[in-house]
This record gives structure tokens, C-alpha cells and sequence, in this order.
């Protein structure tokens, strides 16, 4: 706040009109730059200046100019000489108001020539907290210098920018504390659900090796082989959860590796469904393979991760069921279709599945997963410039498609 009063008396009513306005529009936004134009507007007729430049110390106290407008003579000046920066160092080294004309270029009997080489800076010292912040700086060409009402007024101005800064970092200190509350409790349910989800097979693999440990008891060939067939799947589940945990959080933090290669796409599904017919899925697969010879830039292991997820998924929640898969090449992509007749998606879920950790209320009980399968099909098709959704009619099975784009690759 500033002690010094004087020329207060001689402020002009509109002038108080202009400030009772400018009161007005800060207390009603924390929008710094839609107020600062405000500002400028309501203060310019009562208080002549051409540039107005807002600076504000940043990290490793640089001072970084925020807000910046010309407005009369100045709009035709070369910016690096009308925005008053070394003012507004000495501003906030000082910690003081300066208040300073510089003169420059041609000048005939003491008179300047060009109203642009005399310059009028007026810098305000802004402050938070008490500690100095930034400064605000008008600049006026050609004169007359700034009188004391004049200045009088530019640091009432000043002192609602301070004010308005102040809400600013109030607000911005509110919404890092509300990020980091919901970072917590995110973290919190991840680590909770993925803990009870890991003991489930945990549970399955310490309690059929307990049993065939015990000496009491005499287990058949046949018993022995069914229990140790339990310990051997569930620990590959565990194996690809831990897998899947890693991924995504690699995926989080932008580190997963990628190997792009040029890829028979078409080759690589059909080996894909081979391996898939061979395997137990349940699953009848009919697959149907526009064979262009087209390749693209690809890391084929990484896309046999996404169908893969896509089929284990068909196998958990559209058991028995038929599962499409089809390729198209279209103008500007491969284009693949993984559709099943299961029960389906409703349609509010559709775009939720893609999220880490999201499952439907149903399937929550009722079958084994962590919600990450499809949010790294995401983060993996993404990365190949591509794009996956899903579209489904309740009752009527899901479909998934995958879109990557047909880069320019020679043929190997
Ligand atoms: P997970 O299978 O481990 O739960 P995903 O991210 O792969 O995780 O899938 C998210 C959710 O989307 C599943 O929990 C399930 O509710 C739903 N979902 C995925 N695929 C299908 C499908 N083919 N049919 C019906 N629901 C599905």
C-alpha cells in the first residue's frame, strides 16, 4: 500500500468513476489478461499513457512480461524499445517507483523531433505476500510528464493489479491442492484395488501348494496334476498383471519403448489368429484380411498386445461367442474391426473403458481383471499416430476399432 497521499485531492471525478469501475471488474475474476484489458480500458481516459506492460518474476526470479498492450503512439514502435524492461528491473531491484524520461534521436533547438524519441516511463513496484513480484509499467511518448495526480492514480491501479494477482495465486494454490488431494485418492484406490486384485491369484497359488504340501494327506497323479495345472495358470496371471501394472505406469511416465518397424499388418493378424485358434480361448474367430500389400511403420509386438487384450477381454465378457476380425486398407488407413456377440457395452460406458481402471459395475464381481487392459491399448495405439474406440447396442455384442495411419514405408 502506498503512505504517500499526495495529489489524491486533485484526482478528477472521473477518475474516480474509472477506479470505483476498475474495483469493481477484480472482484469479480481472477482472469488476469480479460481484467488487465478491462483495466486499460477504464483507465485511459482519465490517464494517458501509450504502452502498458505487466512484468512478473517467475521461477528463478526472471522477469517475464505477462500482459502487454499498446494503445496510441506506441503501437508503430519497435517493440524491444517501447516495453520499459530494464524499468522494470530497476523497479524490482529497487523495490521502489521510478518515475524517468528518456531521450533520444534527432533533436533541433532542444526540441525532440519525432514524439517517439521522448519516452515517459512510470514503473510500479507490485508486491505478494510483501515480497516484490513484479512491476507494472506505463509508457507515454512525446510528453507532457506524468503529474502527481497522474501518478497518484497509476498506483491506485497498480494496487488492484496487485490484488487481482493475489486472487490469482490464491486460486492457483487452491487448484495445485485440489490436484494433489485427487492425485492421493486416486493412488490410494489403484494401490487398494490392485493389491486385491494381485491376491486373488496369490490366494489360488499359496493354497494349492499348502495343500500338496501337507504330509497328511495323499493326493492322486491326477489330483496332484489338476492343482499344480491351477498353480501354473495363476501364476501367468499374476505374471501378465504385473506385466500390465508395468506398462501402464511406463505408459504413464512416457518411457514404455517402442520399436517401430515396417509390418505386413495382414501377416501379423493372421499369426495372430492362428496362435489364437491354438490356444484355449473358447473362442470362435473368423477372420476376413483385405491382403493389399500394404505395410506400415509399426511395433508389431505392441499391436499383437492390443488385439491380444481385445480377445482376452471377448473371452471374459462375451464368452462363446463369435469374435469378427476384420482389416480394411481405407485412403489413409489400416482400419482393424474386432466385433463379438456377446452382451455388449451401454453406450454411457463406451468412452469410460479406455480409462485406467475403469470397469463395468457389473463385471466388477462377477470377472477377474484390473481395468489397465484397455487403457494401454489406448496409450499403445496412440502411440502409433492411431486411434481406438468402441461401439456397441446393449444386448448386441462390442465392437472395437482400430484405426493407424498408413505412413509412407518402402517395401523390405
Ligand atoms: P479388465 O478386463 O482388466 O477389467 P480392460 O481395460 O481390458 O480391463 O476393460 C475395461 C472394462 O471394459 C472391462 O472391465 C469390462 O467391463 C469392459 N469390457 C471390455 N471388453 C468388453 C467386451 N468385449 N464386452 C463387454 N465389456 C467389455
Amino acid at each position: 500500500m502506498f503512505a504517500d497521499q499526495d495529489g489524491l485531492e486533485n484526482l478528477q471525478p472521473e477518475a474516480y468513476k474509472s477506479l470505483y469501475e476498475i474495483s469493481r471488474i477484480i472482484l469479480q475474476t481472477h482472469d488476469v489478461a480479460a481484467t488487465l484489458r478491462q483495466i486499460v480500458r477504464l483507465a485511459r481516459p482519465v490517464f494517458i499513457f501509450d504502452n502498458i506492460v505487466l512484468y512478473e518474476l517467475k521461477q528463478h526470479q526472471t522477469l517475464i512480461p505477462t500482459y502487454a498492450r499498446s494503445i496510441g503512439r506506441g503501437r508503430s514502435m519497435e517493440a524491444d524499445m517501447a516495453w520499459g524492461e530494464t524499468i522494470a528491473q530497476e523497479v524490482v531491484q529497487t523495490t521502489k517507483m521510478v518515475v524517468n524520461r528518456q531521450v533520444s534521436g534527432f533533436q533541433k533547438d532542444g526540441k525532440v523531433v519525432n514524439r517517439l524519441d521522448m519516452r515517459d516511463y512510470l514503473g510500479l513496484p507490485l508486491r505478494l505476500d510483501s515480497d516484490i513480484a513484479g512491476a507494472l509499467i506505463f509508457i507515454r511518448f512525446g510528453g507532457p510528464a506524468y503529474k502527481s495526480e497522474q501518478i497518484h492514480l497509476a498506483r491506485l491501479i497498480a494496487e488492484h493489479v496487485e490484488q487481482l494477482l493475489n486472487r490469482q495465486r490464491l486460486v492457483e494454490r487452491v487448484a495445485a491442492l485440489n490436484a494433489a488431494r485427487q492425485f492421493d485418492r486416486l493412488q490410494e484406490q489403484f494401490v487398494s484395488t490392485v493389491t486385491h486384485d494381485l491376491r486373488s491369484p496369490l490366494g489360488f497359488i499359496k493354497g494349492y501348494a499348502t495343500t500338496l504340501l501337507r504330509e497328511d494327506a495323499d493326493w492322486s497323479a491326477e489330483d496332484r496334476r489338476d492343482f499344480l495345472i491351477i498353480i501354473n495358470e495363476e501364476a501367468d496371471r499374476l505374471s501378465a498383471m504385473v506385466d500390465n501394472l508395468l506398462d501402464s505406469s511406463r505408459l504413464q511416465s512416457g518411457t514404455l519403448p517402442m520399436d517401430f518397424q515396417p509390418v505386413h499388418l495382414a501377416e501379423v493378424l493372421q499369426d495372430f489368429v492362428k496362435r489364437i485358434q491354438a490356444g484355449d480361448y473358447g473362442l470362435n474367430v473368423q477372420l476376413d484380411i483385405d491382403h493389399s500389400p500394404h505395410t506400415i511403420l509399426a511395433d508389431s509386438a505392441r499391436l499383437v498386445q492390443v488385439m491380444d487384450n481385445l480377445i482376452t477381454n471377448a473371452a471374459k465378457y462375451a464368452p462363446e461367442s463369435t469374435i469378427y476380425i476384420s482389416l480394411i486398407w481405407e485412403s489413409d488407413k489400416a482400419h482393424i474391426i474386432v466385433r463379438d456377440t456377446g452382451s455388449g457395452i451401454p453406450t454411457e460406458h463406451l468412452e469410460d473403458i479406455f480409462k485406467r481402471l475403469y470397469r463395468l459395475p457389473e463385471h466388477r464381481k462377477t470377472a477377474k481383471g484390473t481395468g489397465l487392459g484397455l487403457f494401454i491399448c489406448r496409450e499403445i495405439v496412440q502411440a502409433h499416430g492411431g486411434d481406438i474406440y468402441a461401439e456397441s447396442t446393449s444386448g448386441d455384442g462390442a465392437t472395437f476399432h482400430i484405426c493407424l495411419p498408413i505412413k509412407a514405408v518402402p517395401e523390405q
